[in-house]
């Protein structure tokens, strides 16, 4: 099966000029840039990110493509490469591999990345679609999570909770914002939400050793939140404040900078939630009290038996 489908891929991936070689040698070759390489890798399992049961697997596809673009996204960078790996089960592996690539094809050529190269192998097991994917960014630009100063402005880029409605398998990973914002200001600390706003957040703060005083009231909540509090028996607000896979980015950026941002530019959609605090932890001001916020969101649980490598980033 593999090198027919090794002829079809090379036939639907384009070339980026980067990419001196890509599909069908022994390992891919890329021409080195004056910027930083960024590589980070993320996997999603049947019946752990998705269900094929009731899930498109070009949904899948995509979302395994795009879950890695965020985090090339909180990075400040741009993507550009990729290597893919099926994992696929023994019956009908040839349909589910096309399916599948349906998804990372249109998630590739949207954001403009190579498909470099990959494995697929066959199991007795269910599918699991690996994605290593490759970017860049100047060493003068580059977010981290580390780098958020007592006094910065966060602010989120866009309305989050109840993504298990549907969007949390068609992310929009916030590239093109990022790169807007690299030519606009300067960002000092960046994630993306993948776990929970607030979990993620706190992630954040831990990292850069501050802690958030929050106004509430102002986190954006997603339509589908309130639509799925309906029936969740949890509120819109808890469902912004810890539902994942939002795929939005957290930042923060001196307040001037904020300022400047959200008044001249509200086409960027950016809301501003709270400032960094020197306590530690996420705090909220109840009749001038600060009340502690405990964060919550999906926890990769890693038992002492399981045979999951640990997720460090996702
Ligand atoms: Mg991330």
């Amino acid at each position: 099966m593999e090198l027919s489908f090794l002829a079809y891929l090379r036939g639907r991936c384009r070339s980026l000029p980067s990419i001196f070689l890509g599909i069908g040698d022994d390992a891919a070759a890329m021409e080195p840039s004056d910027s930083l390489q960024l590589s980070c890798t993320d996997q999603i399992i049947d019946g752990v990110d998705f269900l094929s049961s009731s899930h498109k697997l070009s949904d899948a596809g995509f979302k395994a493509m795009a879950i890695n673009i965020s985090d090339i996204a909180a990075m400040g960078g741009t993507p550009n490469a990729a290597l893919v790996t099926l994992t696929l089960p023994c019956q009908n592996s040839t349909s589910i591999a096309g399916e599948v690539y349906e998804g990372i094809l249109e998630a590739a050529s949207k954001y403009n990345i190579t498909i470099a190269g990959g494995d697929i192998s066959t199991y007795d097991g269910p599918l699991a679609i690996s994605v290593c994917l490759l970017g860049e960014v100047s060493k003068e630009a580059i977010w981290r999570r580390s780098d958020a100063i007592e006094g910065d402005a966060i602010l989120v880029t866009g309305p989050v909770g109840g993504s298990l409605l549907g969007r949390h398998l068609r992310p929009e990973p916030k590239i093109e914002l990022a790169r807007t914002l690299q030519g606009r200001c300067r960002v000092n600390a960046a994630i993306d939400i993948s776990d929970g706003l607030s979990l993620d957040l706190d992630r954040l703060c831990a990292a850069s050793g501050v802690g958030a005083e929050l106004d509430i009231e102002r986190i954006p909540i997603h339509p589908d939140a309130i639509i799925l509090s309906e029936t969740s028996g949890r509120t819109p607000f808890q469902h912004a404040w810890s539902d994942g896979e939002d795929f939005e980015l957290l930042l923060t950026m001196k307040q001037q900078d904020a300022d400047n941002l959200l008044s001249n530019h509200p086409e960027l959609q950016l809301t501003q939630i709270g400032n960094t605090v020197g306590r530690t932890g996420l705090w909220k001001r109840n009749q001038g009290k600060l009340q502690r916020l405990p964060p919550q969101g999906y926890v990769h649980d890693l038992k002492p038996e399981s045979p999951k490598s640990a997720d460090t980033e996702k």
